[in-house]
């Protein structure tokens, strides 16, 4: 089953008045293209080499984190944070009903049993109020995520894990460069997680990365991502072989990707900075719009950075979201929908999950539509998409 309507990368296009406008597409920010020959030309492409290193040492000086482990994808971080935190099949795990699968998956492979919480219907994150019901002796883990980049109530959400001794795990694949009251996204929980996939802010296609923000877990983190082996500690001449000493898997990123990934974080401000003109553009010319007929636009609280991460509108019905997907598509516009619920998908309703469960998910995902949203997105095609959106009536 697929989760969105994401078709993503449309053709590309040379910005004529008609031409299609995609939801998502790639660009070339920085020195991406000759990081990935520098690294191919000086013969280091498996990874942890020095493209991946000067990666992780610019997210642990941006953030201030001990250590970041980058990773094959954010799928894989979430992975291991669930092996790091010894999740098992006697430990239950809270994590939004409104989210990617794999905030859930990486809990449900180690035999976890996952606990869906609604959402709040302003800013569509985790619901602080609805926690408390859902823990039990078996808690082990919370999995707040920051919805489009905008920080969850963090005050609350830490108080609560304080008392009831439960980890918080990140999953900051939208977050990365948001802040809640000064403090960076992906610094709150023991473990947080990024993700550098095609649709994000900063991408090299697909990947992820681990920010280890308590150093207890940074030593079985480096194993467990080598294959189980102590490999880390024998390149940095810490042990003279490496062997077999844990479980683990291959979540090593390729250091092409690195030497990618690397060109698009040198310029991560610049980046940002385009993304947030598209966003206050979107919100400058449609808020007025949409609240004189009763539809939602993003909701970014007091003391919140946003990330940037996406813009998106919250139309009264089913129907009137159908409609205006055709309007915009009529006019080579695409704007997709995500997510389906977790707990009313297949395996979330094999998990236990009901229609009714958490119904702000229910009616937000039948409501929600993500605009067009990307770094070289141009003032001529943000224009056209704010101009069909104004001709629609319903
Ligand atoms: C994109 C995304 C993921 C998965 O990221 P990958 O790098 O593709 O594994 C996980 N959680 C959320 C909230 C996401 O948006």
């Amino acid at each position: 089953m697929s989760t969105t309507n994401e078709s993503l990368a449309g053709p590309a296009s040379a910005g004529a008045a008609d031409a299609a406008i995609p939801f998502n597409r790639s660009a070339i920010e920085g020195e991406e293209a000759n990081h990935i020959g520098q690294s191919v030309s000086i013969g280091q492409i498996a990874g942890d080499q020095s493209y991946s290193r000067r990666c992780q040492a610019l997210l642990e000086e941006v953030l201030g984190a001990p250590k970041v482990l980058l990773t094959t994808s954010c799928t894989h971080a979430l992975e291991m944070a669930a092996l790091l935190l010894d999740i098992g099949p006697d430990d239950e795990v809270i994590v939004p009903s409104f989210t990617f699968v794999s905030t859930a998956n990486a809990f449900v492979l180690r035999g976890a049993r996952i606990r869906f919480a609604d959402i709040r219907p302003d800013t569509l994150n985790l619901d602080e109020k609805k926690i408390e019901s859902l823990i039990s002796p078996c808690t082990r883990a919370l999995v707040p995520v920051h919805y489009a980049g905008v920080g969850c109530e963090m005050d609350t959400i830490l108080a609560i894990a304080r008392q009831y001794r439960i980890s918080i795990v990140e999953d900051n694949a939208h977050g990365l460069f948001g802040k809640y009251k000064q403090r960076w996204l992906g610094t709150f929980g023991a473990l947080a997680t990024q993700s550098f996939h095609e649709t994000k802010n900063i991408t090299c296609g697909e990947g992820g990365a681990l920010v280890l923000n308590d150093p207890d877990f940074v030593e079985r983190a480096e194993i467990l991502r080598e294959k189980g082996t102590n490999r880390s500690r024998f390149f940095r001449g810490q042990v003279d072989k490496y062997s077999w000493v844990d479980i683990g898997s291959s979540y090593v990123m390729s250091d092409v990707l690195a030497a990618f990934l690397y060109g698009q974080l040198e310029v991560w401000r610049q980046i940002q900075e385009k993304r947030r003109r598209i966003w206050q553009r979107y919100d400058a010319e449609l808020r007025a719009w949409a609240l004189d007929r009763d539809i939602g636009c993003p909701v970014v609280p007091e003391g919140c950075e946003p990330a940037y991460h996406m813009y998106y509108l919250i139309l009264p019905s089913w129907q009137i979201r159908q409609a205006l997907i055709a309007l915009l598509k009529s006019r080579g516009i695409m704007a997709v929908f995500h997510y389906l619920p977790l707990h009313l998908s297949p395996m979330g309703q094999r998990l236990g999950g009901r229609p009714g469960a958490c119904p702000v998910s229910e009616t937000m995902s039948d409501r929600l539509l993500r605009l067009p949203f990307f770094n070289s997105l141009d003032p001529a095609s943000q224009g056209r998409v704010i101009d069909a959106i104004h001709d629609f009536r319903f």
